[in-house]
């Protein structure tokens, strides 16, 4: 069993405090490993060693520190086969889909090294003879990039490529449910040199490691993956030092099926969103919209396809669909929620309760509900698991309006043959992503970001990139 230390200035360090967090694989509920509990001196040590290698980090052109992360890329893709088995083990993420968590992860890296030249500022017409107004595009100096579990390694490099190509250095906290492979990574990345303080790593709880990041005068940017409570506390703290924030929250993605729409695709890509990593994704579909010709033999085909799904350890299950969820207090959750949805009228047409094959583990069966109404807690809070609820409409403005009416706007979709139909979505949906004629995931090159309580600011692409900059502006007047 390894029990993880602190990453900071480049070693692995004792943390101030002697007692651990136990990291359980939770198809097996066995202890795989420890994380220290971390302390706000953890948090602060880790700062002060980012903001002390700095100035260097952003002197050196953007292509040399591009070349780290290319480097990066290449060490995780030498270890891939451990790091999937790391990542699957902690988090029972089926070893398939693991797999290519950490693939992608490297492709991330290689990505944001492509952005080493093309970080561009620009000139501006002057009202004033003589005078140029230039634009600089700088880094904003300390970033701490604060981690879920759902997919730890992803978006730990969103957060740590973005960051340092851009010239910041970088504080990552893991999320104490899915620590081990990042801190595998930790331990990796000594094989490549990157200067002492460039990037750390502090384990620890939410309440005392992440608070402390969080205020500190230190940290320029912070950039959040989690649910909504986590960016409302971490607003709170921020507001101390008018920390800058980019948050990635929660979602309630609607699916919305009209009567025109390929009903083989529509089926294939919306079991597809709700089984990938146990439906434990912020894009997920999270409720399903039907039109009402087509309703009954849409729900026919969808209950068979639900009794389909299969179940499996992470580690073994090579070909399975989907496994247990995360952890103990995410399947109690999620049993609430169903129970709760019974009793508000819901009908369970699969699943619906704790899987029987397994004695350990949390395992949950996939799950379709009908009966539902608009303003149940299952169609309006995020469930996080394999439990999709399905609703009726008659016209496309109606499903358009009962998707909007949501605290969330992260991911939605529509499926339809008809053109109009998919502008008239595409135009009023009031979400960051919406996806056509497909299952939900995003790519390393556009722009993930929610609206509304799902968000502020984004992660991907060259607007992702940007979010680490702050703009300087000179007006230069010569004679
Ligand atoms: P969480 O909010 O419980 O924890 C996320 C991280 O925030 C953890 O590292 C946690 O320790 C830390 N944290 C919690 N409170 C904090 C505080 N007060 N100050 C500083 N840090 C704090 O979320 P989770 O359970 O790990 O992840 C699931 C949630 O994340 C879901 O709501 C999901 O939709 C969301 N998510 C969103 C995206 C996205 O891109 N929008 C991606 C993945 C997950």
């Amino acid at each position: 069993m390894k029990h993880y230390k602190q990453f900071i200035n480049g070693q692995f360090v004792d943390s101030k405090s002697t007692s651990g967090i136990e990291i359980l694989n939770p198809c097996t509920e066995e202890i795989i490993s420890t994380i220290p509990t971390g302390t706000e001196e953890d948090a602060n040590n880790a700062l002060e060693s980012a903001k002390s290698a700095q100035p260097a980090w952003a002197s050196l052109p953007a292509i040399k520190r591009a070349s780290f992360l290319h480097n990066m890329a290449t060490v995780i893709r030498k270890n891939r086969v451990f790091l999937a088995e790391t990542l699957s083990k902690e988090q029972a993420k089926v070893i398939g889909l693991a797999q290519i968590e950490i693939d992608v992860t490297a492709d991330y890296f290689d990505y944001n090294a492509g952005w080493a030249r093309r970080i561009e500022g620009e000139i501006i017409q002057s009202d004033r003879e003589k005078e140029h107004i230039y634009l600089h595009k700088v880094p904003i100096g300390v970033a701490v990039g604060i981690c879920p579990w759902n997919f730890p390694f992803f978006v730990m490099a969103r957060k740590v490529a973005a960051s340092l190509v851009t010239g910041n250095t970088c504080v990552i906290k893991p999320s104490s449910e899915a620590p081990n492979t990042i801190m595998e990574f930790a331990d990796l990345i000594q094989k490549i040199e990157l200067p002492a303080g460039v990037l750390n790593f502090v384990c620890g709880s939410g309440r005392t490691v992440g608070n402390a990041l969080c205020k500190s005068p230190i940290t320029g940017i912070i950039s959040l993956t989690g649910s909504v409570g986590a960016g409302q506390q971490i607003i709170s703290a921020a507001a101390e030092n008018i920390t800058k924030v980019s948050l990635e929250l929660g979602g309630k993605a609607p699916a919305i099926v009209c009567a025109d729409a390929n009903m083989d695709l529509a089926l294939n890509s919306i079991v597809a969103s709700k089984v990938i990593f146990s439906g434990q994704v912020c894009n997920c579909a999270e409720r399903v919209y039907v039109e009402d010709s087509i309703y009954d033999e849409f729900v026919e085909k969808l209950t068979v396809k639900m009794q389909q799904v299969t179940v499996e350890d992470a580690l073994t299950g090579i070909d399975a669909d989907m496994s247990s969820l995360v952890s103990k207090s995410q399947i109690d959750k999620i049993s609430e929620m169903v129970a709760f949805a019974k009793k508000e009228g819901a009908e369970v047409l699969v699943g619906g309760k704790r899987h029987e094959k397994f004695a350990k583990g949390y395992f949950y069966e996939p799950t379709l509900l009908t009966n539902c109404t608009q303003d149940m807690q299952i169609i309006q809070e995020e469930v996080f698991g394999p439990v999709l609820p399905v609703m009726k409409f008659n016209t496309l403005d109606e499903a358009i309006a009962m998707s909007n009416d949501c605290q969330y706007g992260l991911t939605s979709s529509i499926f339809s043959e008809n053109f109009n139909n998919i502008m008239q979505a595409t135009n009023n949906l009031q979400f960051g992503e919406t996806y056509v004629n497909r299952e939900h995931f995003e790519a390393i090159q556009g722009f993930h970001a929610g609206w509304k309580k799902s968000g502020i600011g984004g992660a991907d692409g060259k607007h992702g990139m940007e979010e680490y900059l702050q703009t300087r502006v000179v007006y230069a007047k010569y004679y």
